[in-house]
């Protein structure tokens, strides 16, 4: 008998489930718009022109293929910082943020939780909003840490649920540690305004709650990296020590190259050197070291004016092709074909994803019927329309409505 006859089936995963659904559809109309991953105005998956610049500038240098440090490349972490941070903020101006390369967003969460999990000096439990990117459960809880969630999206007005997620940071105890999407909430598309998170800082301080920011998407809600950094460095103005994950998949295009950083406002050089000693001691055993080629690329553009400049037009572009996406199909649904029911929250969500509010049943017509696949929840990427595909995506989903 075999060693493995005990080892039951696990479930898909339920997002790249609806790749291989899509995958084997063989309709010319059919859609993918579960995954988060960008597309041109065709359908085709973008390189960054920028990035493509970065490519050419490494490979005419010959560089070698050395190991990194085990906190990755220092001119990247430092750069990386800086676009979260904002050159100006007091910990990155007095050298304090702790902050090392990590396996893009996933992998920088994943560091964060195992070592607040060692680290952190009070009840190790974290708090999620509900609902949310699903990998984070997993990641928080194989990390050691106890999951616990606050409310955060409001079915009825398809918005925040700012009072119920008042009410439930307020009552969780105190110090613990709470989980903010940074921007562009995934799966949701709300986002807190500018006020509500001056109230949410207060709120964190009063309860000396430890705030943990995942930015999976900064320049890709608004098209500005600094504007998107609102609440980071409102936080960190504030005072508050925080976490940081950051990805560069999404506003770099990086996807598969897996370039991220996860960082600690500590209070001081020498506090951050201790810190990050122990931030080594967390990964070695883990990976070891991080990949070389991503880090580089993000460095290039990071480190050089012109690239840089560049980068933050692509950045630009591609909210405002998902901006327009959004304008699109509102006016579609509304004017020309009067689906009934509210599509307000499809233009004022922000993002890479749109809560569309369809059914499980809806959403499962649309995959049967119309070759238009979706997560079960009717969440849908909005950078998998194009003009060339939104009036019959509109179309359908007036039908299955209807
Ligand atoms: N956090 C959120 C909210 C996300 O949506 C994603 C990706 O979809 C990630 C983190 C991590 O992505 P990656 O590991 O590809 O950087």
């Amino acid at each position: 008998v075999s060693t493995w006859s005990a080892v039951p089936a696990g479930p898909p995963d339920p997002i790249l489930g609806v790749s291989e659904a899509f995958k084997a559809d063989k309709d010319s109309k059919k859609i993918n718009l579960g995954v988060g991953a960008y597309r041109d105005d065709k359908g085709k998956p973008y390189v960054l022109s920028s990035v493509k610049k970065a490519e050419e500038l490494l490979a005419s240098s010959h560089p070698d293929k050395e190991y990194l440090p085990i906190t990755g490349l220092p001119e990247f972490t430092k750069n990386a910082a800086k676009l979260a941070y904002g050159a100006e903020s007091a910990p990155f101006a007095s050298n304090s943020i702790a902050v090392t390369q990590s396996i893009s967003g996933t992998g920088a969460l994943r560091i964060g939780g195992a070592f607040l999990a060692k680290f952190y000096p009070h009840a190790k439990v974290i708090y999620l909003p509900v609902p949310t990117w699903g990998n984070h459960h997993s990641v928080f809880r194989d990390s050691g840490l106890e999951v616990r969630t606050y409310r955060y999206f409001d079915k009825k007005t398809v918005g925040l649920d700012f009072a119920g997620l008042k009410e439930d940071l307020q009552n969780a105890p105190e110090k613990s540690i709470v989980l903010f999407h940074a921007c562009a909430h995934n799966p949701t598309g709300v986002d807190p305004t500018q006020e509500q998170w001056s109230e949410l800082s207060d709120l964190v301080k009063e309860k000396q709650l430890f705030p943990f920011f995942d930015m999976a998407y900064q320049g890709f809600a608004s098209g500005s990296t600094s504007r998107d950094a609102f609440a980071v460095r409102h936080f960190v103005s504030e005072g508050h020590q925080i976490a940081l994950a950051q990805s560069f998949a999404k506003n770099m295009g990086l996807y598969g190259e897996r370039v991220g950083a996860f960082s600690l406002v500590t209070e001081s050089p020498e506090e951050k050197a201790r810190v990050e000693s122990q931030l080594k001691i967390v990964i070695r055993p883990m990976y070891s070291n991080p990949p070389l080629h991503g880090a580089r690329i993000a460095n290039a553009i990071l480190s050089d004016g012109a690239l840089y400049k560049e980068w933050e037009d692509e950045v630009k572009g591609m909210a405002e092709r998902i901006i327009s996406m959004r304008e699109k199909l509102y006016d579609s649904l509304t004017d020309t074909l009067k689906t009934p029911g509210e599509w307000g929250h499809i233009k004022s969500q922000i993002g890479m994803f749109s809560f569309t509010g369809l059914q499980p049943e809806q959403c499962k017509a649309l995959a049967e019927k119309a070759h238009i696949y979706m997560t079960a929840d009717g969440r849908i990427s909005m950078a998998g329309l194009n003009g060339g595909n939104i009036e019959y995506f509109a179309e359908s989903v007036d039908k299955v409505v209807r």
